[in-house]
């Protein structure tokens, strides 16, 4: 059982100290004789403790939490790979590191070349014409680009109302439609999971602005009629919207921009490996077809000659939507990794992906739940509800897992899918990382069999164990209360 960590004032021992000086060979001054009294803090409050005290604490605190740097971290849709640390290096050259957002413009033009480029290269890998890094996450990169289609067809003179978005689609999706003053309709899915045609032709008419894809969707799965998708919105006058959040799966084998995406947004804490969890920074670039390029919020990143600057004379623009530029130390880790792995990483680091999800789906529909057949992509959704004849749930698994030193798929996502269990092992596994998740999985849907109290008690050996969630949310109590042993 690991021991919950105390505060570090818990830890405190009067006189305690993380130093030890020479013997004083000069007359002592108290501070209280040298630094004016305002100035002193009279409630002596510093924890008094060692150097290993410190350490300690740090690190144990730094290890109860699950991490992609601790262990496997199979959370479907969220594309938890591994971080190079070679990014992190770069991102901390002190020349990158120490910029102030309000240097003039002849002294930054280093980093304004490497946003130019990173997004050159998003450009390049999804088949589009312009780009903004503005936006700080998927979901901003979302609002951004819904408000575009908003201001172009303002500037037609068109009046539309509607974005539809499949029933698979991730939450951002309808929140961003709703917030840019849109009304989101809803359209099914068909029987092989993918988003049915009829009901699409049905719901498109001259009050729908764009349709918002998810591609492969939030099952794992390619939208095979894309084409046609785009054809029936597109003669409709609407536009078609990537969520581009899946972009791991085919880097280098698919350009969304040539089969009839208008508008993507990015995730670079996704797919080009800046970290995240934990709330950090992202970065969610929305890139366009030159039909929008005159609504991307301003500034723009331009190059003239071999001169970098920020254009903001843009009459259409929706205009700002980020302090400065956006998270430029995620960029710099974006681009790291972009110009480390090449053109031939990219597509290597998306069959991986590819092989590996495939490779779980294989091993465990056996044991799971398979609602779709079909070879899937980056990740695979299984379900548990054959295990819940022995009174197990999908969040019992999750929480079983735990007690292995698993993260725990994402659950209960794609809503359309009961007791979902969505695995996204990403391409930085090996295969006895694989191994070694799928053993765990077949002996979790055996001991639901043998020992299904196992499950329902679990997480049984974590820090904290299975909280009540709704109480949680609804009685918020963060006060710090010692345990009595
Ligand atoms: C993660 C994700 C988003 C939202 O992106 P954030 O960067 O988390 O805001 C949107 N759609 C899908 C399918 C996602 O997986």
């Amino acid at each position: 059982m690991i021991k919950l960590e105390k505060l570090i004032f818990e830890y405190s021992q009067p006189g305690r100290k993380g130093y030890t000086l020479p013997k004083l060979d000069v007359p002592e001054v108290k501070p209280a004789d040298s630094i004016p009294n305002e100035y002193l803090r009279q409630d002596n409050t510093l924890p008094e403790l060692s150097e290993v005290d410190v350490m300690r604490h740090f690190i144990h605190l730094s290890i109860l939490n699950h991490h992609v740097d601790k262990g496997f971290y199979p959370l479907g849709s969220c594309t938890m790979k591994y971080n190079p640390k070679v990014n992190e290096d770069a991102s901390r050259f002190d020349g990158l590191a120490n910029l102030h957002p309000l240097q003039p413009i002849e002294t930054v033009q280093g980093a304004l070349q490497l946003i130019y480029e990173l997004g050159q290269y998003l450009i390049e890998i999804a088949g589009l014409d312009a780009i903004s890094l503005q936006p700080a996450a998927g979901a901003q990169g979302e609002l951004t680009g819904i408000m575009m289609v908003r201001k172009y067809f303002e500037r037609k003179g068109e009046k539309r109302t509607k974005v539809l978005i499949p029933d698979s689609s991730h939450g951002t999706n309808p929140a961003s439609v709703t917030l840019s003053g849109y009304e989101s309709v809803e359209i099914k899915s068909n029987s092989q999971g993918l988003i049915d045609l009829t009901a699409l032709d049905q719901a498109t008419d001259e009050t729908v602005a764009c349709l918002m894809l998810t591609n492969p969707n939030t099952l794992g799965l390619f939208e095979k009629e894309v084409l046609k998708i785009a054809e029936l919105m597109h003669n409709k006058g609407a536009l078609l919207y990537l969520d581009g959040a899946n972009l791991n799966s085919y880097l280098g084998f698919h350009r969304p921009g040539a089969v009839g995406f208008d508008l993507v947004h990015f995730n670079l804490h996704k797919t080009f490996s800046t970290p995240h969890g934990g709330g950090g920074p992202g970065a969610g670039p929305i890139g366009v077809k030159k039909i929008l390029e005159p609504f991307l919020p301003v500034p723009v990143v331009k190059k003239d000659k071999n001169n970098y600057y920020f254009d903001y004379n843009r009459p259409d623009t929706i205009g700002k939507i980020q302090a400065f530029y956006g998270n430029f130390n995620v960029f710099i880790k974006a681009y790291t990794y972009i110009r480390m792995q090449g053109a031939q990483g990219l597509k290597e680091v998306s069959q991986c992906a590819v092989i590996n999800a495939n490779y779980i789906k294989k091993k465990l529909e056996k044991y799971y739940d398979l609602p779709y057949q079909e070879t899937c992509l980056h990740e695979c959704v299984l379900s548990s509800t054959s295990l819940k004849q022995y009174g197990v749930r999908t969040l019992d698994v999750a929480k079983r897992l735990l007690d292995f030193g698993v993260h725990a798929p994402t659950i209960y996502f794609p809503l359309i899918v009961p007791e979902a269990l969505m695995i996204e092992p990403t391409e930085t596994e090996s295969k006895d990382s694989l191994d070694e998740f799928i053993n765990l999985m077949i002996r979790i849907a055996q001991e639901a069999k043998d020992n299904p109290q196992i499950l329902k008690n679990a997480p049984n050996n974590t820090p904290v164990r299975r909280l009540d969630e709704a109480r949680a949310s609804r009685e918020l109590d963060v006060a710090y209360k010692p345990q009595t042993e």
